[in-house]
């Protein structure tokens, strides 16, 4: 037998995190909401340019929920 076993310690905790979409106040129609293909991560604020599985910066797994109430905030 020549193979190894190799175990890897789980060093670093698993961060799960979502995107948060980008969004910028409508032109249009006041109150409202345009969202834009870019996005920022919840765990470190990375901001990408569009919502991929895995942050670049704090390598979260980005399949935590989001607060759907940030997405239909009023004001
Ligand atoms: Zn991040």
């Amino acid at each position: 037998m020549t193979e190894k076993t190799v175990i890897f310690e789980d060093s670093t905790p698993t961060v799960h995190a979502y995107w948060i979409q980008d969004r910028k106040e409508s032109s249009e129609i006041k109150g409202t909401y345009d969202f834009l293909p870019s996005c920022t991560c919840s765990a470190c604020g990375y901001h990408a340019e569009r919502p991929i599985g895995l942050c670049p910066q704090c390598d979260a797994i980005m399949d935590a929920a989001g607060p759907a109430a940030a997405l239909t905030e009023e004001g």
